[in-house]
């Protein structure tokens, strides 16, 4: 039987830098071009479909993911690594299929957001997390108070949960001027 692969988890708010974190394990895993897999969702779409970017510039190619992608088709021989990029927006329905490739020695790395801007855990993210090999935890700056961020604070009043977008949007908070947000808002 194949050793188990490797299941490598970075979480965190937006602007934590988790983008980076995912394209600098990339970068250090010695892994050729033909043994790499890299994925964005398809719903992904603030830059070219077949790019992930972080906030501060940096770059990786990648395939986007969407209902017609058919995982174990893309998989070869060479395959060594799958990396996810924005894995909260992932269907939960790919676990079994990624659970069966750790089983075949593939390792994952996954870079997503672990609450959505309810702080509600956030798609695929809580079974990556919840057997994850290894599980870092990033964090941002709070906008409010330079303190350690861990949320994500919806700026706009626009209830559509998967509203993609930037610091137009959404910044990084506290815990503490996160509650005093959403407490502003709901009083509002
Ligand atoms: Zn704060």
């Amino acid at each position: 039987m194949a050793e188990q692969g490797q299941l490598v988890v970075y979480y965190g708010c937006m602007f934590a830098g988790k983008t980076t974190a995912l394209i600098d394990y990339i970068s250090n895993a010695n892994v050729k071009p033909n043994e790499l897999l890299v994925f964005k969702p398809g719903i992904d779409n603030r830059a070219a479909k077949n790019i992930i970017t972080t906030h501060d510039g940096k770059k990786h190619e990648c395939l986007s993911y969407d209902q017609e992608t058919i995982l174990s088709e893309l998989i070869t021989p060479y395959t060594k690594l799958i990396a996810l990029d924005e894995a909260q927006f992932f269907d939960k329905i790919i676990f079994s299929d990624l659970k069966r490739l750790l089983s075949k020695g593939i390792s994952i790395v996954a870079a997503g957001l672990d609450k959505d801007y309810l702080a509600r855990p956030f798609g695929l993210m809580p079974l990556l997390m919840q057997n994850a090999t290894q599980l870092n935890e990033l964090n941002a700056t709070c906008e409010c108070c330079n303190n350690k961020a861990t949320h994500t604070y919806r700026k706009e009043s626009n209830k559509v949960l998967v509203l993609i977008g930037n610091e137009n949007y959404y910044e990084a908070r506290c815990a503490d001027c996160y509650q005093l947000g959403l407490a502003a808002v709901i009083k509002a």
